[in-house]
């Protein structure tokens, strides 16, 4: 026939099918981005998703690439989930993302004509549908995945039930949580908090801040238990979470019922509250905190900042934040670091009865560990590894070699100029010599004043010498770029974000 010769002329033989599936594909990946750019604003879709492209969709794994490893990186640790949910919901037989790092000359190709993808530079990490929030690494098997409750959700739930809470992990409980010096107001408040029968709030909002690794998450899940045992309703959220829900709601029209549900329940849980961005999603968080504590509702927030340090929410919001209780848990002492470490060990004599490890060796571990809980834990893994491979009890000489570096980590790494201009440039997809040339465009100056900002604040270099190791500038010059770079980051969150994911990429 005609028509169908015709047709089939365009496609070559045979594959029109093929071609069309490609074009589906490419025309669902297009919705995908578009609905990424819609929920989580212009800003972020700029800084992290222009740049992200599909190579193909085969056997169910959607293979993206971008051009840096740091977006890679960056979308990653934090917006994996939300990419596969959002693509899911578009294409459901996507079960996994991989997110390569595409070679600088491959241009990005479209999907349908993506007959054999350009081979990726990057290592290929996957990720299962299934994979636990980043947030939560500890979630039991077994407990309903994060993406799979926001899949379900994403397809439209009328009663707003994008508002699922994430699951809590059993583990994390106020019983196996170690109370010291650094922790006893926290955990205090907590526990208070987790009592609270609704009559006049306590503590509201209760604002938990730390660094890393120092407990906030176990508290949160702690106190979560704890309330629903006592009869209470509770909803714990990260703030990615909270954010995807809100978007959701808002696109499903579903906002009202969102805010119902919100109001319907008895305690909130916010994790990482210093994700949320986006300025209608910050009003609409500022909303929820006012009608909740407004409503004689408990709040608990935790973050990795004090709450005036929030630079992406408006003052209005970081005031509301900081009107309760602010607790900071301080860094683990060498006594609570050794209490956690017994209690890890117990509970992983549980499960592995042989695993043995004398107080010597414990008391090495906990002298030696001194960041944080999760290196704590990592070296806990370490030394069981290390007993059920060899058989042989863990001496301080092993547990030395196995936990090296975790314990290199505690001296700050030093780091070289050279590093730097490297990882910058790579970011920002321009070369080192770029970045030490007398070029002058705004893509080669933005990438060289962070650059000279991060050797200012990593290492211990003059600005004279800072300014010979770029390309031969004057001090001024890298003083300029300093206090621009630092006025920036205090203006655009984004900007503070990248600037502070390079900073942890440089130091470990
Ligand atoms: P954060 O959320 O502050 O980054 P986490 O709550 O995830 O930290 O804690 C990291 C690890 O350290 C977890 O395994 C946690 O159980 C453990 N941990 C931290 N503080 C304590 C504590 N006080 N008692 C018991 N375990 C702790
Ligand atoms: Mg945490």
């Amino acid at each position: 026939m005609q028509l169908d010769g015709s047709r089939t002329d365009g496609n070559g033989d045979g594959n029109g099918r093929g071609d069309n599936g490609a074009a589906d594909v490419q025309a669902a990946w297009t919705r995908v981005k578009r609905r990424l750019r819609a929920e989580l604003g212009e800003d972020v879709f700029a800084s992290w998703f222009a740049r992200l492209e599909l190579e193909d969709v085969v056997g169910g794994i959607a293979r993206l690439s971008v051009p840096t490893r740091f977006l890679k990186s960056w979308i990653e640790s934090h917006y994996i989930d939300r990419v596969l949910t959002t693509f899911k919901s578009e294409l459901d037989d996507v079960v996994r993302l991989d997110v390569s790092v595409r070679g600088p000359s491959s241009s990005p190709r479209p999907a349908a004509a993506a007959a054999k993808p350009a081979a990726p530079t990057g290592a290929v990490v996957h990720y299962p549908a299934s994979r636990p929030s980043a947030s939560a690494p500890g979630v039991a098997a077994g407990a309903p995945s994060d993406a799979g409750a926001a899949a379900r959700s994403a397809t439209g739930d009328a009663s707003g039930g994008d508002l699922s809470s994430a699951p809590l992990d059993p583990r994390l409980t106020f019983a196996s949580f170690v109370v010291g010096r650094s922790n006893a107001l926290a955990h205090a408040a907590g526990e208070r908090v987790s009592r609270h029968d609704g009559e006049g709030a306590l503590y509201n909002p209760l604002y938990v801040h730390a660094g890393v690794g120092l407990g906030k998450t176990h508290l949160l899940h702690g106190i979560g238990h704890a309330a629903r045992e006592a009869g209470r309703r509770v909803i714990y959220l990260t703030a990615d979470r909270f954010m995807y829900g809100f978007v959701n709601a808002l696109k499903t029209q579903n906002a009202l019922a969102f805010k119902e549900r919100l109001r319907a329940i008895d305690l909130l849980i916010l994790d990482d509250v210093q994700f949320i961005q986006g300025k209608s999603i910050q009003a609409e968080f500022g909303h929820t905190l006012n009608a909740l504590i407004d409503a004689g509702k408990q709040v608990v927030v935790a973050s990795d900042r004090p709450p005036t340090e929030l630079e992406a929410l408006d003052e209005r919001v970081r005031s509301r934040l900081a009107g309760g209780l602010v607790v900071e848990i301080g860094t683990l002492d060498e006594g609570l670091r050794a209490s956690i470490l017994q209690a890890r060990l117990a509970a992983v004599r549980v499960t592995h009865p042989g695993f043995d490890v004398a107080p010597a060796v414990a008391a090495y571990v906990a002298k030696a560990i001194t960041a944080n809980g999760r290196d704590l834990e990592g070296a806990v893994n370490r030394l069981l590894a290390h007993s059920t491979l060899t058989g042989a009890p863990v001496t301080v000489e092993t547990a030395e070699a196995a936990i090296r570096d975790l314990v290199k980590n505690r001296e700050p790494k030093r780091i070289k100029i050279e590093d730097i201009q490297k990882l910058v440039a790579s970011r920002y997809n321009v070369s080192r010599s770029d970045i030490l040339s007398e070029r002058r465009t705004a893509a080669v100056v933005k990438p060289r004043q962070i650059a000279m900002y991060l050797s200012k604040v990593l290492t211990l270099r003059s600005l004279p010498e800072i300014g010979r190791r770029f390309g031969g500038r004057d001090h001024t010059t890298v003083l300029h770029a300093v206090r621009k770079i630092e006025k920036l980051i205090g203006d655009d969150p984004v900007l503070g974000d990248e600037v502070e994911l390079l900073k942890r990429m440089l130091q470990d």
